[in-house]
């Protein structure tokens, strides 16, 4: 059995999930990666390159096989080449009574004085036990496989993050690596898959989406009902209750609400949630909405759609809204109206101020007016924004006060058969079609990032011109759910 540092990535990356490793193993079928996944892999490669160029002479083993690479790494290693760029090293052993070849390849060992340094190159900017165990674990691995292969431990462990920083990692003797590996082992000896609990968020990015959302679908799995967390829908299974009908057949919201599921290291309740899980089981079961209650949307004649395009921190020294889209929707309508960031130095700014301009505009026009949003992504980057650049004619404090967060109202007041409240599963739900084969939060990254890189003005305003089109989608897609959700009634009985 060969086991590799790759296998700790596959088991956090994109989200945890021990699933991932049994399908890999088995060579199950799995999504080609996506253009953001395309993207981060070769801003990856370019940020290790630029690494690299600042080490100095190097031997590169990078093109040979890999029985040469690990030969040549131990004869380099021993020969006390400076910088040694893509190594690979095997070690044979024994765990749980297996043998196996375990596997690394670093991005470089560094000699320094009396010893070598492993120094692994991420995208990532914070390298921590919180935000990437995965890459504490790798470089940790990296270490042992040095120390069992060479003889001596590396003279540190360290990671260049995306920040371009050096961060020392704490070695401590491959024990959590291995500890881990013993872990994945038992995972690919695994005769029969796991239950392991569909997720919306948690499978969106995940190649084997489709295999593993069409069986839930297939088993009427607990997992898929909204509310039902993951600790939850485990402890559901492990009491043999795994279906929707078996749930709704064996719990009522008195018993369900004080069923206890394992968090982190307590026993929780389910408490007041008990009583939407149950509902939408019901509703997904006759596949029929209920209406609790009349939405709770102020009237007006008009309403602004509003929508941004951001992107997080891992390309950026911030993490920057390139795309601010309103437009007012209602009786008095108006065109798209997009504040876009420039790609200059100051395009970050510009892109906030032309916002604040267009939507000083919409407020002469038409007073205090919604802005209507989905989720809390808008509200948290005005904040951002606010204490970045300011807000000198109090034009954001006055969109913030006019905020309309339409996903807490349709929560509130609807149940749909449906397995996540997400605006992208909910327009779909009410009839709303999109022009663009592709989109998406991610794809709009993708394309962005490409728009940056591009030095050819018509092929960038291409590319901008789809994100454009994009987001204008994305109002007219929350102009719709409003107009559905604001119709809605209770049914009287
Ligand atoms: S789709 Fe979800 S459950 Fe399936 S392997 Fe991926 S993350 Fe795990």
């Amino acid at each position: 059995m060969r086991l590799t540092a790759s296998d700790i990535v596959s088991l956090y990356r994109p989200t945890p999930c021990s699933n991932r490793v049994v399908l890999r193993q088995r060579g199950e079928q799995e999504a080609e990666p996506s253009a953001f996944e395309q993207v981060l892999r070769r801003l990856g490669i370019q940020h290790e390159q630029e690494h690299l160029a600042t080490l100095g002479a190097y031997v590169d083993l990078s093109g040979l096989t890999f029985d040469v690479r690990v030969q040549k790494t131990l004869e380099a290693i021993t020969n006390r080449v400076a910088v040694i760029y893509q190594p690979a090293f095997q070690v044979s052993t024994t765990i749980s009574g297996t043998i196996v070849e375990i596997v690394g390849m670093p991005d470089f060992l560094i000699f320094d004085g009396d010893g070598y340094v492993i120094r692994d190159s991420k995208m990532s900017r914070r390298i921590d036990k919180d935000n990437h165990p995965e890459i504490l674990l790798q470089v940790g691995l990296y270490g042992w496989l040095f120390t069992i292969a060479c003889g001596s431990r590396p003279k540190a462990i360290q990671v260049h993050s995306g920040t371009n920083e050096i961060i020392d990692v704490h070695y401590d003797g491959g024990t959590s690596a291995l500890t881990m590996l013993t872990k994945i082992l038992e995972l690919k000896q695994l005769e029969q898959e796991q239950y392991e609990p569909v997720g919306w968020s948690k499978c969106g990015g995940c190649g084997f989406n489709e295999r593993c959302w069409a069986q839930a679908e297939a088993a009427s799995d607990v997992a898929l009902i909204p509310d039902v967390d993951q600790s939850l829908a485990k402890a559901l299974h492990e009491i043999n209750v795994c279906k929707r009908k078996e749930l709704l057949a064996q719990f009522n919201v008195a018993s369900l609400s004080d069923f206890k599921r394992t968090v982190g290291t307590r026993k929780q309740k389910v408490g007041k949630k008990a009583e939407r899980i149950l509902l939408f089981a019901d509703a997904m079961e006759k596949r029929q909405e209920k209406i609790l209650t009349v939405p709770a949307i102020p009237p007006s004649p008009n309403y602004v759609m509003f929508d941004l395009e951001g992107m997080p921190p891992q390309w950026d020294e911030l993490d920057r809204i390139y795309l601010w889209g309103m437009q007012v929707y209602g009786a008095n309508p108006t065109d798209f109206m997009p504040a876009v960031a420039g790609f200059g130095e100051n395009g970050d700014k510009q892109g906030w101020l032309d916002f604040l301009g267009k939507a000083e505009q919409i407020f002469q026009q038409y007073g205090d007016i919604r802005f209507v949003h989905w989720a809390a992504y808008e509200k948290a980057a005005i904040d951002r924004y606010i204490g970045r650049y300011g807000d000198v004619n109090g034009i954001a404090a006055r969109v913030k006060a006019n905020l309309l967060d339409l996903l807490p109202i349709a929560r509130d007041s609807v149940v749909l058969p449906i397995p996540s409240f997400s605006l992208k599963v909910i327009e779909k739900y009410v009839g709303f079609k999109r022009t663009q084969s592709e989109y998406g939060g991610e794809w709009s990254m993708a394309v962005f990032i490409e728009a940056t890189e591009t030095s050819d003005q018509a092929k960038r305003q291409e590319l901008m011109n789809e994100i454009l089109k994009y987001n204008e989608e994305d109002l007219a897609a929350t102009w719709a759910v409003f107009r559905w959700l604001k119709s809605k009634r209770p049914q009287t009985t």
